[in-house]
């Protein structure tokens, strides 16, 4: 029996009860990009792609997550390819962007760029899927920025490298390295903004989505017994690897601000600022190298 994309389209959106995410998967399984599926409507469906939707059909029923079966996903104005082996991009992540050119924006030119022209050093430590880093790299200007993205994880970073190959000509800005937190860069560099989400959940958190502890990466959530293991390290090697009056800006969970503000202070960061989310929970760390500016 033949069967049209538009009537495939709505068998799919009654099946995932809802209209916009049948789209989404209609169109993943037609490779289509989503004004082409419009023009697909009374096509017939191949064999190929109706096979395809079969697959992504059965991978939800199992109760993956629809951003690994739609194998993309949205993260400010950039469409990340996304599998298991990287954290899905979470909306209050986007905050975290905007906290980061927040800081650069307002951050005083030191005295040789004022000379020379200046040229910004940040930062994303632990990459995952490339999301804080690569967006930063597209929303800055083309000229003088440099991007670090890192990740202790080579499957992370296979991911992020697709990922860097699609943001066009602001890529060759976009440096990436392999290895824990700081180890990932090369000696003796200096950022003006280290940017990081670094798993924070406890060891344990009975609060973890079934969802997300099932599929997401163990390495990408879990940051020891009180979900502060990787934030130390990170906080504690800081003021080292920041410029006079740079700026660590990291994403942190609901219940560490006043944990993170402590760390932050004792390591001798300044001009501390724990900030909320969209639903008014403490989620970004903000902290510069020194007070002069
Ligand atoms: N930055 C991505 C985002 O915001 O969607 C991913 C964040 S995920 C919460 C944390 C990331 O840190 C994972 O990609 C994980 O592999 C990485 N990670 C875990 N331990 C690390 C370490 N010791 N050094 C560097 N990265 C690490
Ligand atoms: N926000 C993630 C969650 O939903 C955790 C991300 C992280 O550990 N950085 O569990």
């Amino acid at each position: 029996m033949t069967v049209t994309w538009r009537t495939l389209l709505a068998e799919t959106q009654r099946a995932v009860g809802g209209q916009q995410v049948g789209r989404w998967i209609v169109e993943a399984a037609s490779g289509c990009p989503s004004d082409e599926l419009t023009t697909l409507l009374d096509v017939e469906v191949g064999e190929r792609a109706s096979a395809r939707l079969d697959a992504m059909m059965e991978r939800l029923a199992a109760g993956e997550p629809l951003q690994y079966v739609l194998g993309s996903w949205g993260f400010r104005h950039l469409d990340l390819a996304v599998d298991p082996r990287v954290l899905i991009p979470r909306p209050e992540t986007e905050l975290v962007v905007d906290a980061a050119l927040d800081v650069l924006a307002r951050r005083p030119a030191r005295r040789a760029e004022r000379r020379d022209g200046e040229h910004l050093m940040i930062a994303d430590l632990g990459t995952g899927s490339g999301a804080i880093g690569l967006a930063l790299a597209s929303e800055l200007p083309l000229d003088g920025v440099t991007v670090w993205i890192t990740d202790v994880s080579a499957d992370a970073l296979d991911v992020a490298g697709a990922n860097l190959a699609g943001i066009g000509r602001r890529a060759r800005n976009v440096r990436v390295g392999l290895g824990s937190w700081y180890d990932a860069l090369e000696p003796d560099l200096r950022f003006d903004v280290i940017v990081s989400n670094p798993p924070y959940v406890a060891d344990g958190d009975p609060d973890v989505e079934a969802v997300v502890r099932d599929h997401e990466p163990e390495e990408a959530l879990f940051g020891g017994p009180d979900g502060l293991e990787h934030i130390r390290t990170i906080v504690s090697g800081a003021a080292e690897h920041l410029r006079c009056g740079g700026s660590l800006v990291m994403e942190i969970g609901a219940t560490h601000g006043r944990a993170v503000a402590g760390l932050l202070d004792r390591a001798g960061l300044v001009d501390i600022d724990i900030r909320p989310d969209l639903s008014g929970h403490d989620r970004i760390a903000i902290a510069r190298s020194f007070a002069g500016g």
